[in-house]
């Protein structure tokens, strides 16, 4: 075991603070990084402050990580020392089941997120990205293009793949008009990425003043969501939604924005239920779906397709002291857009 630097929370109720504890040593199959930069996720501040049950304290988030291999054990082909390399939401899985197989390991029953979950090897619970090092099966550790800025492709870890992913999925593609909800960590990169698959994209903010920048990001059309009269101008008219609010909204009104054969994929998780009509639903076969990261093969995919096409987010970067600040301006939908710690201030 060697000591490693971190921030963690210690209830929901409390900010984050630094934290130090131990990481195992490499094991032959292991790649140990040294982190350079972490992104930070609404997910982690969700699950710092306990909004969907089930976080175990200390509880050290980050799970958008980038770094430097500093050690490889002696099976890892892959990877050598010097390399750039990342890590997303998830550092090990069952590796037999159905959905494993199909390398759709965020499916798999026995998946092992990046921090708050068992962990296998010391039998405590995972600690993530907020932190100087992380060590991780060598199955579950991105390659990373040295032909980007750095810290700017740490965010592709989980905002990139979580909306890749399902963009992929429903197979949106040229001449399909696409909408995205929220402009954040992830919309933002989902309106990168329908604009790079060649949809129409049309941007649904609670902000008005993110309209210039959703523009500039690659939207051709912002709709004030809470503007009932512009949210009428579009009714059925979309192949496809990606909703990435994380917080209680109306589905109602973007299910009644699809066409027939229409998806509202929900990405976003607000802790509490939605309230959902079968009308629009059933007036034209319409969907409403679902969708989880995306697997190890699908991540790096996604980062060699950003790679080549030069994608990376807009981000704005921070010492690690300013965290819980951070924190506060992500739930005022306060994010341009996406807060990224540079782990030298640690
Ligand atoms: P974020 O950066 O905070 O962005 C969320 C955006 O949603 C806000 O910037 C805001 O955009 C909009 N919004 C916030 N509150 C709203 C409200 N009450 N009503 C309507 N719109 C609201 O968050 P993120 O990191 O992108 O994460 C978004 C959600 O996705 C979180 O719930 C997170 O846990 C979840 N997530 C899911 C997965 C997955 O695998 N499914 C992966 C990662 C994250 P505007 O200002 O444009 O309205
Ligand atoms: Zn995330
Ligand atoms: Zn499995």
């Amino acid at each position: 075991m060697f000591a490693t630097k971190g921030y963690a929370t210690h209830a929901a109720d409390q900010p984050l603070k630094p934290f130090s504890f131990e990481r195992r040593d490499p094991t032959p199959r292991d790649v140990q990084i040294e982190i350079l930069f972490c992104g930070i996720c609404h997910s982690d501040l969700h699950i710092a402050r306990n909004e969907w049950g089930g976080t175990t304290y200390p509880c050290v988030p980050g799970h958008e990580i980038v770094g430097r291999v500093v050690k490889v054990g002696r099976e890892v082909k892959k990877f050598k020392e010097g390399d750039l390399a990342g890590v997303g939401c998830m550092v090990d899985s069952c590796r037999t089941c159905p959905s494993c197989e199909e390398g759709l390991e965020q499916f798999c029953d026995g998946m092992v997120l990046t921090y708050n979950s068992e962990d296998r090897h010391t039998g405590g619970i995972t600690y993530g990205g907020y932190s100087t090092s992380i060590v991780v099966d060598h199955d579950f550790v991105l390659r990373i293009s040295d032909k980007l800025d750095l810290a700017a492709t740490a965010p592709l870890l989980c905002a990139g793949i979580t909306t890749y992913s399902p963009l992929r999925h429903w197979k949106v593609s040229k001449g399909q008009k696409v909408g995205v909800v929220g402009l954040g960590g992830l919309g933002h990169m989902a309106v990168k990425l329908a604009n790079a698959f060649g949809a129409e994209v049309v941007l649904f903010t609670t902000s008005p003043g993110k309209t210039a920048d959703a523009k500039r990001l690659g939207a051709h059309e912002v709709v004030l969501s809470r503007d009932e009269g512009a949210m009428k101008q579009h009714a059925s008219s979309f192949n496809f939604i990606i909703d990435t609010v994380g917080a209680k909204h109306d589905l109602n009104a973007y299910l009644d924005l699809l066409k027939r054969d229409g998806t509202l994929t929900l990405v976003g998780i607000a802790p509490e239920p939605a309230l959902v009509g079968a009308f629009p639903l059933i007036r034209r076969r319409r969907s409403l779906a679902g969708s989880l990261i995306g697997g190890i093969a699908e991540t790096q995919e996604m980062l060699d397709f950003c790679a080549e096409r030069g994608i990376t987010s807009d981000i704005e970067l921070i010492a690690i002291d300013k965290i819980n600040q951070a924190y506060e301006r992500m739930l005022k939908s306060d994010v341009k857009y996406r807060f990224v710690i540079d782990m030298k201030t640690l």
